[in-house]
């Protein structure tokens, strides 16, 4: 079973794209990526907390794939967690 999200914007062209996610489920914080069917170019965004997923056991032609992009690559990239402790500092 897979998921279609339809007329979501793409910060890529510019216009909207039926998007289709395979899996179950999808939240407004995880990070996917695409290839913008338009542009071909690769892309990145959050899906707005107002869309609404349908079930489609087939994706209609022109459907975009999103892919998350995983988790724990995000939470490398966080560079503040190193500043919060380096405060604790003056107690040694
Ligand atoms: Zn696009």
């Amino acid at each position: 079973m897979a998921l279609l999200l339809k007329h979501i914007d793409c910060h890529c062209c510019g216009t909207r794209h039926h998007f289709g996610i395979d899996d179950y489920g999808w939240d407004s914080a995880t990070l996917y990526e695409y290839h913008c069917s338009q542009t071909g170019e690769k892309a990145t965004m959050r899906l707005p907390l107002t869309a609404t997923a349908e079930d489609a056991p087939h994706w209609p032609q022109g459907v975009v794939p999103l892919r998350p992009v995983g988790s724990a690559a995000q939470a490398a990239q966080r560079p503040r967690s190193e500043s919060s402790t380096a405060g604790l500092r003056h107690l040694s």
